[in-house]
Order: structure tokens, then sequence, then C-alpha cells
């Protein structure tokens, strides 16, 4: 019996853990564990330090994550200063040579896209602003490609005896997203030049791939909760320019837009943001098909 149980056991960690993996990976955001997962496959073993539940800008460096990154061999987050309040404090507790600023541990995916909104000027009175301009890439599927390449060079940077093994698996991951947003694009058509209120400023990039028009953000400045006043504001600015609808990421208070969408008399769309964020959103490819669907609900309500 006692066996049995030990057999179960070493099952378990078998199946959550690939008994080949040669690169252990920190995903600092599940959309980045999601990619790391499609480039490494069965090479790397990944621990997501965040799920679709929790606000990215505002996380616990918790012992659990600080233990992670002891181990891991390269961190994969989005950089540009989103986990500004909390990497660099894992950095330090950790320990963790390897992912120290520039080493080929440290992987940033805004690194190898252009970023949109660098300001000229930095205020921090402007509130959480991102001053390494805006790091939400990933509402825009198109970004995947060039950080996927990236990606698979560093893993075999990392780990060269499965150079070949990334390549080909970036090369096969390239092929299919770029079918699924040809199909994501078409699909999405309908969207093109409708006026939107958003919640988070988060969606820039979203906005520009789809033709989407930001009439409003719900937040006076990024990160800082609207009081009612602001909210009324936005109700005034809605009336001269109507939305189509609010949007909020799954993991935001759901009453600034809730509040909108009542008195505007527009829907409130909720996407997952990243994956995990919805019950749709299972994967990298699930995480578009599901923020499209909704998009287009939008529009039907
Ligand atoms: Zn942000």
């Amino acid at each position: 019996m006692r066996k049995l149980l030990i057999g179960a056991a070493l099952a378990a960690v078998a199946f959550t853990t690939p008994a080949y993996a040669n690169l252990n990976v920190f995903a600092c955001e599940p959309e980045w564990g999601a990619l790391s997962n499609e480039i490494g496959g069965d090479k790397v073993s990944i621990y997501t330090a965040t799920t679709g539940a929790q606000d990215p800008h505002q996380i616990q460096a918790r012992p659990s994550l600080i233990a992670k990154a002891r181990t891991a061999d390269i961190s994969v987050c989005d950089g540009a200063e989103l986990e500004i309040g909390w990497m660099p404090m894992i950095l330090q507790q950790s320990g963790a040579s390897k992912l120290a600023p520039g080493q080929p541990g440290d992987f940033q995916a805004t690194q190898f896209v252009h970023l949109l909104e660098q300001p000229s000027r930095l205020d921090r009175a402007e509130g959480d602003i991102h001053a390494a301009g805006n790091p939400h890439i990933q509402t825009d599927p198109r970004m995947m490609l060039p950080v996927a390449k990236a990606l698979a060079a560093r893993f075999a940077q990392l780990d060269g005896a499965n150079a070949a093994y990334y390549q080909a698996r970036e090369a096969d991951f390239e092929k299919r997203w770029t079918a699924a947003l040809a199909h994501w694009t078409a699909k999405a058509a309908p969207l093109k030049g409708v006026n939107i209120a958003v919640q988070h400023h988060a969606w820039i990039y979203m906005e520009n791939w789809l033709g989407l028009h930001e009439v409003v953000p719900l937040e006076p400045k990024p990160g800082v909760p609207p009081s009612s006043g602001y909210l009324a504001e936005v109700l005034q600015k809605l009336q001269a320019t109507p939305a189509k609808f609010t949007i909020r990421a799954a993991y935001e208070d759901d009453r600034p837009s809730a509040f909108i969408s009542e008195h505007a008399g527009i829907p409130a769309v909720t996407l997952p943001f990243t994956v995990g964020g919805t019950e749709g959103a299972k994967d990298l490819f699930g995480l578009y098909d599901d923020t499209i669907n909704r998009l287009l609900q939008g529009l039907k309500k």
C-alpha cells in the first residue's frame, strides 16, 4: 500500500514536471507562460507567477515566488516596468543572479516590439504611469510573432543542445499563429471604427490592431480608481461621443464599468486580458478567440 502511494506521488510529479526539462522558466504573467510552453514544449518546466485573476501591476513578492525565482534559469516577463512593483524585490530576495537585468536569463517581451506611448517627460504625479511606454502588448496577438522568435533564440542560447528543437517549435508556432491571425482579423472586421470606453488604459495595442476607437478611460489617470465626480465627467463625454460598450479586464473591479453601462445604457464587456482570465481563454489561441467573441457580443447587445 505504502509503495503504491509513493508510486502515485512520483507519477504526479512526473506529470507536472517534464522528465527531461532542461530549462526552468519563471513566467511573470500567464501569456508569457503560455508562449514559453508553445516554444519550449517538454524541454522546459514552467512556473507562472500570476493568474488572470490578478492585477499584474500589483503583485506581492510572496516567499513562494521568491523560492521559484531562486531555481529558475530564465524569467519570461512583460518588462517595460509592468513588474516594477514586485520583480526587483523578488530578484533581490532570491539572489537569483541568472535572472539579473542584462543576463541571458532576463527575458522581457516588450524589448522585442515597438512600444507605444513612451512619455517624453516623466511625471509620477500623472498617476501610475508606465514610464517606459505602454507595456500591455499582449492585447495585440501580432506582437507574439517577434516575441516568439526572440524567445526561441534565447532558449537556444541557454540550452544549446536543444537549439534545433526550439527553432522547430517556433517555426511551427509561427505557421499556426499566422493562420489564426488571419482568421481573427477577418472575424473582427465589424469592430473597425467602433467607439469604446476602457477601464484601464491598457488596450492601445488591441485598439490599433482592430481599429477600435477609445473615447475615454474610466480611470482619471492610469492606475487611479475613478471618483463619482470623474465618472460623471465620463458620462458627459459619452453623451457628446457615444461609445458602443465599455471594456474591462476580468481581474479589474467591475463597478466603474457597471455604473457607466447602466447610466449610458451600453453593454459592459469583460475581456480575459490574459490566458486564464476567462473560461474561454484556456491557452494562447483561446485568449484571442474569446476576446474577439466577447467584443462581437458587445456589438450585438
Ligand atoms: Zn497598465
